[in-house]
């Protein structure tokens, strides 16, 4: 039997031999006391990284943008919010939920920006009739697309200006920090930390492309993360002895970083194969995930396709549109395969 290839999401990833010993021999404590060295140590790196004052772990990347929304808002304060942000649509309703803080979606532009006329009409004057309008949350990556910089500084500028807190929701920021170093040539790194140092708060996720099995960071100055730690635990998330999961973290930010460039070239080589395959539309993938549009008679057989790649051993998500995402769990043998078992359904 071949290997499985995965491509429904980075999610799936599995700890790595050397990260189960990094967590297995991971310093422990209470976290509830703040005394586990393991998360501290992980809170320490990740603030230290993206300039930062502080951060808090938290078991999911849901949990850390509903901190950060009810650290930002109050009751009866809005967030401006782009309509496909997953701190709006993929989130339950959570802010509105727990914290009866509304929603301002706004309609994406093709780039994954929101237009700066849409934000600056979407304040609200200080009126009884309206929500006050206190934080402004982007994406980036957005559905696998990079958010130009300068975009970036305009629209966080903008909501400074009017009196706004920002927040990042960077679960994939290091796949944007990457696909930007590519443009400017600089260190992974720094362009994470220049992303981030355009907002108030930052959440990044662990266990995506990073490839640990559990966890998030959210980043901030110390007031913030203070009522983030607050919210954390009414919302359930105090962990106890979570230095053996804040260990993968940090095993990840240390050696999984620089690897996220092989997830984007396997994307990029998938994207290149199909690009000749009748019946699939697709725009080159910025990052590590590659939307694939059925168009024309293929249309109708999504389903089809995603089982028939099933029978292959290749896991996909989606309807009419197929989704892709490479990850550290895949390789070159197993995007051929895809690139194979798509090829053979669509011309036969
Ligand atoms: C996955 C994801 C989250 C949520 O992370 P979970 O750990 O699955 O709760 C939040 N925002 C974005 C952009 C994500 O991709």
């Amino acid at each position: 039997m071949k290997p499985i290839v995965d491509l429904r999401s980075d999610t799936v990833t599995q700890p790595t031999a050397d990260m189960r010993n990094a967590m297995a021999s991971a310093p422990l404590g209470d976290d509830v006391f703040g005394d586990d060295p393991s998360v501290n140590a992980l809170q320490e790196k990740i603030s230290a990284l993206l300039g930062f004052e502080a951060a808090l772990f938290v078991p999911t990347g849901t949990q850390s943008n509903l901190c950060a929304i009810l650290s930002h808002c109050q009751r009866g304060d809005e967030y401006i919010v782009g309509q496909f942000a997953h701190c709006y649509r993929w989130e339950g309703g959570g802010a509105a939920v727990f914290g009866s803080v509304q929603p301002q979606p706004l309609q994406h532009q093709a780039d994954g920006t929101l237009r700066l006329e849409d934000i600056e009409a979407a304040i609200k004057p200080d009126d009884a009739h309206f929500a006050r309008t206190r934080l402004l949350a982007l994406e980036n990556t957005l559905g696998g697309k990079l958010l130009p910089f300068e975009y970036l500084q305009h629209a966080t500028q903008l909501a400074k200006s009017k009196g706004l807190s920002t927040h990042l929701d960077g679960a994939r920021l290091f796949n944007a920090a990457t696909a930007q170093a590519t443009v400017t040539g600089a260190d992974v790194r720094e362009e994470a930390r220049r992303i981030a140092g355009c907002f108030d708060s930052v959440s990044v996720c662990l266990s995506k492309g990073l490839g640990a099995p559990v966890g998030s960071v959210l980043c901030g100055s110390r007031t913030f993360v203070a009522s983030a730690h607050r919210i954390r635990k009414m919302a359930g998330g105090g962990m106890r002895q979570a230095g053996v999961l804040a260990a993968a973290g940090t095993y990840a930010l240390d050696y999984h970083v620089d690897r996220l460039a092989q997830d984007h070239a396997l994307a990029r080589r998938l994207a290149e194969g199909l690009a000749e395959v009748p019946g699939l539309q697709m725009e080159a993938p910025q990052t590590n995930i590659l939307f694939v549009d059925l168009v024309g008679s293929a249309k109708e057989r999504s389903a089809e396709l995603l089982q028939y790649l099933k029978t292959h051993g290749i896991l996909a998500t989606g309807l009419y549109r197929l989704r892709f995402v490479t990850h550290l769990d895949v390789d070159a043998v197993g995007i051929d395969r895809a690139i194979a078992a798509i090829t053979g359904f669509l011309k036969a």
